[in-house]
């Protein structure tokens, strides 16, 4: 099969109904861009800029931070890169002093962390903001924001960027040609607010990861729990049907950037309630591009459909017989 993925590397991932799918790579360090060209992906869905802080001794510098960007950039060519601003505090504590809130969080996960963090410690984000858009300069910027659970995080975190590129404005610097902002929708409480805060963003990519954690109250990293929930299950899906229906009728890219969309079943789950942009773990690229081409997009929608409408006792089962059924 790996032979079979790498003769995949070049041919775009079309369903058997012609319907394009984008599989995207996720991504967040230096040494991770070349599985870029070695993987054929669409492009970075999610550069997890947090793990340059978490690998450094000491704040990372502006300068740093934009060489680092740049040369993702340089490495990505015309396929599209989403950064996402810093995810750290929580259970990505670092090692000096810039995520400690004065509190030990009790749930490191629902804590002080991400975008709630970095609307505070404005400095961390400001800098961030500027090395992305110096280091975009002339080209596309897609910036995502993490954790967002009211509209107002957006605006405010994109307040920031909007001070920055003025700020360079002035300066007569060359700045990025365009600005895509999305969020991730990790938190549930987003996913109620789509109407007010859909026609602000270009994208919103789903992070199955947190948003199932969050959904079961379960800890993601609890080895007990992640066994007893599964994420072919009808409140997961039916939640995402809700988001897909949500952001019908807007002009925005939605996508997921979660482990759920890298494994063969779940990814064919996505793709039936509507999902055309799946970003995943370099190693499954190949696999998913594979599968892709065998689904009929028409055959999984309506067959999701039946099953959102009534849920089978075993959705798991359920899809793998469909699957087995379907040659999939
Ligand atoms: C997620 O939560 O699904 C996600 C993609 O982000 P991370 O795994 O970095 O929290
Ligand atoms: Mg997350």
């Amino acid at each position: 099969r790996q032979a079979g993925y790498a003769k995949l590397r070049d041919v775009e991932p079309f369903t058997r109904d012609g319907q394009r799918v984008q599989v995207m790579m996720n991504a967040g360090l230096r040494d991770d861009i070349a599985m870029l060209n070695l993987t054929g992906a669409d492009g970075i869905g999610l550069f997890r800029t947090e793990f340059q802080f978490l690998v450094s001794a000491q704040l990372p510098s502006r300068d740093m931070q934009k060489r680092l960007y740049k040369d993702v950039l340089d490495a990505a060519g015309e396929r599209p890169v989403i950064f996402r601003t810093v995810d750290i505090g929580g259970d990505k504590a670092l090692p000096y002093t810039v995520t400690d809130s004065g509190n030990e969080d009790e749930n490191p996960a629902m804590g002080w962390r991400a975008l709630r963090l970095a609307l505070e410690r404005e400095g961390l984000l400001m800098g961030q903001a500027r090395a992305l858009l110096e280091a975009a300069a002339g080209k596309t910027l897609n910036v995502m924001f993490p954790m967002v659970s009211e509209p107002w995080e957006f605006d405010a975190a994109k307040l920031v960027f909007d001070r920055q590129l003025e700020y360079l404005r002035g300066l007569k610097r060359t700045l990025p040609e365009a600005i895509n902002y999305g969020v991730m929708l990790e938190v549930p409480s987003i996913a109620e607010m789509l109407d007010v805060l859909v026609p602000k963003l270009k994208f919103v990519s789903i992070g199955t990861n947190d948003l199932t954690q969050f959904l079961f109250a379960a800890d993601r990293a609890n080895p007990k729990l992640a066994e007893r929930y599964d994420w072919i299950s009808p409140s997961i899906l039916r939640f995402l049907a809700r988001v897909v229906q949500g952001t019908k009728g807007h002009a925005i890219d939605l996508g997921v950037c979660g482990e759920m969309g890298g494994r063969r079943l779940e990814a064919l789950a996505l793709i039936g309630l509507g999902i055309r942009r799946l970003s995943i773990t370099p190693a499954s690229v190949g696999p998913i591009k594979e599968l892709v081409r065998r689904i009929d997009t028409a055959e999984i929608g309506a067959a999701m459909q039946g099953w959102l409408a009534s849920p089978p006792p075993n959705m798991r089962e359920t899809l793998a017989l469909w699957a087995a059924d379907h040659e999939i």
